[in-house]
């Protein structure tokens, strides 16, 4: 079977820019996103990839370059491409840590014990790095494009990454016998450990450079300040974390590249209660205004708006406000609700406002005086 044309998938000309690619993007993924079509979720989901690799495609110059000029060919993806692990709940962030430590220390010695052949080339790929970002309700629910400044290593730019100045060449590292790694025993009495660490030689590469790049001293890489931008969605919730594949550190001598994690911290906010897309708000009303009813004009995240109070509404009611909540990420233009729980405000009451109180009362007590005469003559058969 053919595949689609990536233009085609996101509906777009071969001459769209940068901000029309995203924007097709985007509203294409709002609609066929898998938790938005729960009916017909694998047809969805399949929809979703073909348009997440179109994206990933035609989002990135380079990439776009080499299809526009290949055709998919040109553009071979490997296990990496997009997935939808972008957005992760904040029990996951664990699965973070995890990432970050393939990316140097542990991992590395883990994968030496267990025989792993992909040593070599994990030693030298790029750390993963954690970008921690606060932001506020109201920028939660509008969602944002922030830039942000990331200290990172990135290549650098006299030798390209290789690490060798020009005319230099890489050799097998002698240390290590271009393994990349060396075993120390280590014998205490009869107890015996060994402990395996990167090679401080090749760094882990098992190659060394005879001249190395006077710039970077031969590691390749060189410490950066990357300004990078990030688009966070709206609705999205605290502790989550976008991953950027490939923002992170840059790999010693042209190692492979790391990513980069966003975790996003919303700020409480003091006056609503969230809840994923529902919100919860209190709202203390006077005891006349439960008694007669009332539109008060109540805050959302999205601004005043009036709510209608039925006439004899008892405390702790729960007044829905549908709509007024917060976005649902990843679904076109679908709003959590606000739940609005009433308060009445019983204060003492002095003056004027006292004696009609009072007034009240003397209704009220003659109402079941009446009554009980009512029902005293009910008694007598009256
Ligand atoms: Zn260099
Ligand atoms: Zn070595």
């Amino acid at each position: 079977m053919s595949k689609k044309d990536y233009y085609e998938i996101l509906g777009i000309e071969k001459t769209a820019d940068k901000k029309d690619v995203k924007k097709a993007y985007r509203k294409l993924a709002r609609k066929h996103h898998p938790d938005a079509n729960r009916e017909n979720k694998k047809e969805a989901e399949e929809r979703f990839k073909e348009i997440s690799e179109a994206y990933e495609i035609l989002a990135d110059e380079e990439k776009r370059k080499r299809y526009d000029q290949f055709g998919h060919e040109g553009v071979n993806f490997g296990s990496g491409g997009f997935s939808w692990d972008q957005f992760t709940k904040a029990g996951d962030v664990s699965d973070i840590f995890e990432q970050m430590f393939q990316g140097g220390g542990l991992g590395d010695v883990f994968s030496q014990f267990f025989g792993g052949g992909r040593r070599r080339q994990q030693n030298n790929r790029g750390n993963d790095l954690r970008y921690d970002m606060s932001i506020s309700l109201e920028e939660a629910y509008q969602g944002l494009e922030k830039e942000i400044t990331v200290p990172r290593k990135d290549n650098c730019s006299d030798c390209d990454g290789s690490g060798a100045s020009e005319g230099g060449t890489l050799e097998h590292c002698s240390q290590c016998e271009g393994q990349g790694m060396v075993r120390e025993v280590h014998r205490r009495g009869f107890m015996q450990s060994i402990t395996t660490n990167v090679c401080n030689r090749c760094g882990g590469t098992g190659k060394v450079i005879d001249k190395p790049c006077s710039k970077c001293n031969g590691n390749g890489v060189k410490d950066n300040r990357r300004k990078i931008n990030v688009d966070i969605p709206a609705g999205v919730e605290d502790g989550q974390h976008l991953r950027l594949r490939s923002q992170g550190d840059s790999g010693s001598r042209g190692g492979p590249k790391g990513d980069l994690f966003v975790v996003i911290n919303v700020n409480e906010d003091k006056r609503f209660e969230r809840q994923g897309s529902e919100i919860g708000y209190r709202l203390k009303i006077s005891p006349v205004d439960a008694v007669l009813g009332k539109a008060i004009n109540v805050p959302t995240i999205s601004g005043e708006v009036k709510l209608n109070i039925p006439p004899g509404t008892q405390p702790n009611t729960i007044l829905r406000m549908k709509g007024r909540g917060m976005p649902v990420i990843g679904r076109n233009d679908t709003f959590g609700d606000q739940h609005v729980e009433i308060e009445i405000d019983i204060s003492k009451a002095s003056g004027k406002k006292k004696q009609v109180w009072e007034e009240l009362r003397k209704i009220e007590e003659q109402e079941s005086e009446s009554f009980i005469s009512k029902a005293k003559r009910k008694l007598r058969g009256e």
